[in-house]
């Protein structure tokens, strides 16, 4: 501001000075407004452009030259043909069909072309104008901007990258193969194609994986995507699903043989040793393999019915593969079906209870009951456990359902005593997910304070496999039972898990002789000798000991020869309906 009051001269009038201040300071606002235009060019990295259209003179603003990679106003004079030969020529013919669109039609300019800079670098620009028209409707003016948008652009595919592929492997993941399958679909059913969909999925990665750790196991991830890439065409797609899963289709086939053929090769090229930070890997995998269009018509049947195959695949054995059949389809509805109905069922009550006797042999007295679960389906009619316990601990409905259990047997056997029928003790199942997920000790504790029975007589029901999952949480649980008074017993004892040390470490009081055994206990020598174990065991131990599933008079007596007297089974009674039981309670087995 300084500069201005000295450039004022004696000689001017009043007037005059003021006019020339106001000239000057309209100036400099002008300079301002116009450095502040290039310094926000130039941090939007965007310049501006006229092209005077009937005199071809084109001004570029400073931006531009630099964005172009080009010195300052070097070459002074741009004309619209040195601009071309800038432009990468897979675009040049979009590009002057975006500008003839804009002089022609009045469409306001809006393209994006990738230009050459330097020796080997490509920006991509994004330009916007409008045009001018004069009187006589000719163009006159097609003026705008040019944004640098590279740093954008390159964003972009890398969120498209993040969105579409997989981090670890680069393979494409869930969301590009659900796109892929889908084109694949719509392509095979125009070529009258088969299409194959393979789910495999590595053999104990899990086990690989906690004994290597799982830097060591991400390798390995990464060799098995190398390994089987190599197994493909490229007009097919290898996706990783995460974990050790992936998913290939395999598109163009025109036989089942050819997929088979690729099953049989992913099968050999993972079995063959990985080297991993010096370590030999032996690994396999399990292949299941859906067909468009037989085994469904949409990417999410296909992909379901594929994985199917595949669980399939590991329960045989392992390092195989497994087409999708219809029995398997067969398997899923009627799954879905009663997984569907179970809900309802639970509200509607169709679940009840049915109990079987637990005998003293020498005496021939119920000295207690085992609580079992029945569904009275209203389609299927009635169903046993193991038609739906395994859908409901899937399903998560086994928490609802296993409160529902304690509650009915725990007030069914306070009501019987109300009665004045001989006390016992009712045994009540608990599966895997209700001894792991909540606070099952207070929803014990609720339930007998809700149904007032006294906890002597209340029995859990556990499995060995269930009791060594979280062996000291376990443990915590258990004492807590034992302090409220409820007694414990391990099911099908014999079957599950070998260690017996935890049997001195938990507050256990019966053992139930699997019935596998009692099966065959007067036959075969083994059973017969695993029974009298356990039965040593127990007594050792200083335990109760049960045997399940006593059938035989013959049986009866192997047990009671060795010293086991409690018995449950058919040859005292199956397991009946309350109304049954009660009048066992009141008159005894063998009236
Ligand atoms: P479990 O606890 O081992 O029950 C004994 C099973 O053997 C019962 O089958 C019973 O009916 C059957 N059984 C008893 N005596 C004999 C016999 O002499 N011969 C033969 N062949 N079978 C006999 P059920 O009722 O079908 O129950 C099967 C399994 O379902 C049970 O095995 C138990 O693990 C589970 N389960 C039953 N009710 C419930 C429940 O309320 N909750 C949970 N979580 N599981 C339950
Ligand atoms: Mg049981
Ligand atoms: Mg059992």
């Amino acid at each position: 501001m300084s500069n201005t009051h000295q450039d004022i001269s004696l000689t001017d009038t009043v007037a005059e000075q003021n006019l020339r201040l106001q000239l000057q300071s309209t100036e400099i606002l002008l300079r301002q407004s116009e450095t502040r235009l290039a310094r926000s060019q130039k941090i939007a990295r965007m310049g501006s452009w006229e092209w005077d259209i009937p005199s071809g003179d084109i001004y570029w603003s400073d931006e531009l030259y630099r964005i172009f990679g080009l010195p300052a106003r070097q070459p002074a004079t741009i004309t619209v043909d040195w601009l071309y030969t800038l432009i990468n020529p897979l675009d040049l013919a979009s590009f002057k069909k975006a500008l003839r669109n804009t002089i022609r039609n009045g469409v306001p300019l809006d393209t994006n072309y990738r230009i050459i800079v330097g020796h080997d670098e490509e920006i991509v620009v994004n330009s916007q104008g409008e045009i001018e028209y004069d009187d006589s409707g000719s163009a006159r003016l097609l003026s705008g901007t040019t944004l640098d948008i590279t740093a954008r652009i390159r964003a972009e595919s890398q969120i498209q990258k993040l969105i579409n592929y997989d981090s670890l492997t680069g393979l494409p993941n869930r969301t590009l193969l659900h796109d892929r399958l889908h084109l694949a679909t719509a392509q095979a059913s125009r070529d009258k194609l088969v299409l194959g969909v393979l789910m495999l999925d590595l053999d104990r990665f899990k086990a690989i994986n906690e004994t290597l750790g799982h830097r060591a196991g991400d390798k390995l991830l990464k060799a098995v995507a190398k390994r089987l890439q190599a197994c493909f065409r490229d007009s097919d797609t290898l996706a990783r699903l995460g974990g050790d899963e992936f998913v290939a289709i395999l598109t163009g086939v025109s036989h089942e043989d050819s997929i088979t053929t690729v099953a049989k090769k992913i099968l050999a090229v993972v079995s063959e040793p990985f080297y991993i930070d010096g370590a030999e890997i032996f690994s396999t995998c399990s292949i299941g393999i859906a067909v468009y269009p037989m085994d469904g018509d949409d990417s999410h049947t296909l992909l379901k019915h594929a994985d199917l195959a595949m669980y399939q695949a590991k329960g045989l054995d392992r390092n195989n593969f497994q087409f999708f059949s219809r029995e398997m389809n067969n398997i899923v509805l009627e799954r879905m079906m009663l997984e569907n109905s179970m809900r309802k069922g639970l509200e509607r009550g169709e679940f009840f209870l049915v109990y079987q006797p637990q005998v003293d042999a020498r005496t021939g007295s119920i000295f207690g009951m085992e609580a079992l679960l029945r569904w009275q389906h209203p389609d299927l009619g009635l169903l046993l456990p193991d038609k739906f316990i395994n859908l409901a601990e899937e399903n998560g409905l086994i928490i609802p359902l296993g409160e529902w259990v304690l509650r009915c047997a725990c007030r069914q056997n306070k009501a019987w005593q109300e009665e004045g029928l001989p006390p016992v003790c009712v045994a009540v199942n608990l599966s895997a997910k209700q001894f792991g997920q909540y606070h099952l000790d207070e929803l014990v504790a609720a339930t007998l304070l809700e149904t007032g029975l006294d906890p002597e007589w209340l029995e859990l029901e556990l499995t060995e496999s269930m009791l060594m999952k979280d062996i000291e949480q376990n443990a915590t649980l258990l004492k807590k039972f034992k302090e409220m008074g409820i007694s414990l017993a391990i099911d099908d004892f014999g079957t599950g898990y070998s260690s017996l040390s935890y049997l001195k470490n938990f507050p256990i009081s019966r053992l139930k002789i699997d019935r596998s055994f009692v099966q065959d206990i007067t036959t075969n020598p083994d059973d017969a000798a695993i029974a009298r174990i356990i039965i040593d065991i127990a007594r050792a131990l200083n335990l109760n000991v049960i045997a399940e599933g006593v059938e035989t008079r013959a049986q009866m007596q192997f047990l009671s020869f060795n010293n086991c007297v409690e018995m449950q089974g058919y040859l005292f009674s199956r397991p009946v309906r309350a109304e049954v039981f009660a009048e066992l309670l009141r008159n005894g087995l063998n009236p």
